[in-house]
């Protein structure tokens, strides 16, 4: 069975967005994976760059995903550069499970841009 047919993706937000039943702003799309605005920005540029197969987070990766991944991180460079962010400087986060902040639980990277950004982390 394909991830996206198990119980978990009926009721995953991202997976809705994926197949166009709940509207967004999809900044990029290819057959592998979605690029949306973030409907709670937190910084002027806030991408989720969303796989379209329902991984629930990092842990859903053994290394059987062929070129899979690499295509999904590929367009973070693609994004940053239409979105003016490469140069000055961009901030990616996979939040994986709940003490992270994980709160869709589908695995998606942040693209955040536009504003400085501190270390540590909150
Ligand atoms: P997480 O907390 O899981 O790392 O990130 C989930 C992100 O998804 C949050 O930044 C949240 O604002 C965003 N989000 C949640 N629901 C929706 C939605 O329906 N549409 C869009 N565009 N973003 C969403
Ligand atoms: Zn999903």
């Amino acid at each position: 069975m394909r991830r996206s047919d198990s119980m978990e993706a009926k009721e995953c937000v991202f997976c809705k967005i994926i197949e166009k039943k709940i509207p967004s702003k999809i900044v990029f799309e290819d057959e592998g994976a979605v690029a949306i605005e973030d409907v709670n920005p937190q910084a002027p540029v806030h991408i989720l760059i969303v796989p379209k197969r329902h991984l629930i987070s990092l842990l859903d990766i053994d290394g059987a995903e062929g070129d899979e991944i690499v295509r999904l991180f590929s367009i973070i460079p693609k994004l940053a550069r239409l979105k003016g962010i490469a140069e000055r400087g961009f901030r990616t986060v996979i939040n994986s499970g709940k003490e992270a902040g994980q709160t869709v639980f589908h695995l998606h990277i942040h693209l955040l841009g536009g504003r400085p950004f501190h270390w540590p982390p909150g």
